[in-house]
């Protein structure tokens, strides 16, 4: 039994508010927003992190930032500015062990993060 958090929401066994999605990606709104736009862009299949997503996975690569464009573009933050963050292990953060992209916006963000 898969107990991924993400691939629930993929699936729609947990509900989760969608922004895009197309065959291979998904875009939803983080439930603890860190910004007025807080989006993760995640694939539908499975990846654990970051180190898994490589040269095979290309055409998926480009996917995951065409969905970053139309988010940022159907939520008005392409003009203003906005941040795309992978955590990856202990030392970032990373709580969910399904790769997901950050997609953050609508305020001034500060550089470095904490
Ligand atoms: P990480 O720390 O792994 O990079 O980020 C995980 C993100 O997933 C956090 O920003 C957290 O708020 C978000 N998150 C955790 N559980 C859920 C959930 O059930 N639904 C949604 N939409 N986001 C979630
Ligand atoms: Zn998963």
């Amino acid at each position: 039994m898969n107990d991924c958090l993400f691939c629930k929401i993929v699936q729609g066994d947990i509900p989760a508010e969608k922004v895009f999605e197309n065959d291979n990606v998904l875009a939803f709104k983080d439930i603890n927003p860190q910004a007025p736009v807080h989006i993760l862009v995640i694939p539908k299949n499975h990846y654990a992190d970051i180190s898994v997503l490589y040269n095979e996975e290309a055409a998926l690569i480009v996917d995951i930032f065409e969905a970053v464009k139309k988010v940022t573009e159907k939520l008005y933050i392409d003009d203003s500015g906005f941040r795309v963050v992978v955590n990856k292990g202990t030392d970032a953060g990373q709580l969910v062990n399904h790769i997901h992209f950050h997609v953050l916006g609508g305020r001034k963000l500060e550089w470095p993060p904490g």
